[in-house]
């Protein structure tokens, strides 16, 4: 890849079984970022560096976010060692990555987080994504099913979770639960969810913890879904 190139290559050590993993990354001043959903689905001109944020090590099928790659206890290590790198065949995804190429790595690390019982959040940041991916493709069936398996492990992580220190705080947990009930149709939840973090919000304790954009956002949300759960209770009367 040349200098012109928006891509270019790194090298991390895979915690299982040593090697030397190439892999791609998108420069930082080739990053163009045009707009960002609701639940905070980027959207990129150019080369979408979303697709690159998973490394799979091409000699043991172990793969992760980047951010987690090289963490991973003696547990894990036995149960990728038992479930995944058994079966593995050999493959580099290195290099430019298409769409398609990228929901085969997203969905290998999701494999690899449901064999090593990951936390709920990890499982449901890579469902999030690979629905996100299928956004980008409009296909609208694959993205409701992964925004549900997401769903499913945001709720599992705010129950059973500590937040408190974690890349997601709750929340913002919580408003994108808000948010993937909106999504799917659920109105009635989604209405509750933002109402939740609004109150949150009026509590002088919590109030500096929620950034201004978050509350915002939910309160317009929040207006959004009452009006449309409204309109479906007096359609179903
Ligand atoms: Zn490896």
């Amino acid at each position: 890849m040349s200098d012109a190139s928006p891509l270019y290559s790194s090298q991390i050590k895979c915690p299982l079984c040593e090697t030397q993993v190439e892999y791609t990354k998108v420069r930082t001043k080739s990053v163009k970022i045009t707009r960002q959903d609701t639940d905070f689905c980027p959207w990129y001109e150019g080369e979408n560096p979303l697709l690159y944020e998973v490394v799979v090590c091409p000699e043991c099928g172990y793969g992760a976010h980047v951010t987690t790659f090289e963490t991973l206890n003696k547990y894990k290590k036995e149960k990728i060692r038992e479930k995944i790198t058994k079966r593995w065949k050999k493959r580099s995804f290195h290099g430019q990555r298409t769409l398609e190429q990228a929901l085969e790595v997203f969905k290998i690390a999701l494999l690899n987080l449901y064999e090593m019982d990951a936390p709920s959040s990890e499982i449901a940041k890579i469902c999030m994504r690979i629905g996100w991916i299928y956004r980008y493709k409009a296909n609208e069936d694959m993205e409701k099913k992964f925004l549900e398996h997401a769903l499913k492990y945001y709720q599992l992580a705010y129950q059973n979770e500590d937040l408190s220190r974690g890349k997601l705080d709750e929340y913002t947990c919580m408003f994108i639960i808000g948010d993937l009930y909106k999504r799917l149709g659920q109105h009635v939840e989604s209405s509750q969810w933002f109402s939740r973090l609004i109150m949150c919000y009026s509590d002088p304790a919590q109030k500096d913890k929620i950034p201004q954009r978050l509350i915002e956002t939910a309160r317009e949300l929040f207006h959004e879904t009452k009006e449309l759960a409204a309109a479906e209770k007096s359609k179903g009367a």
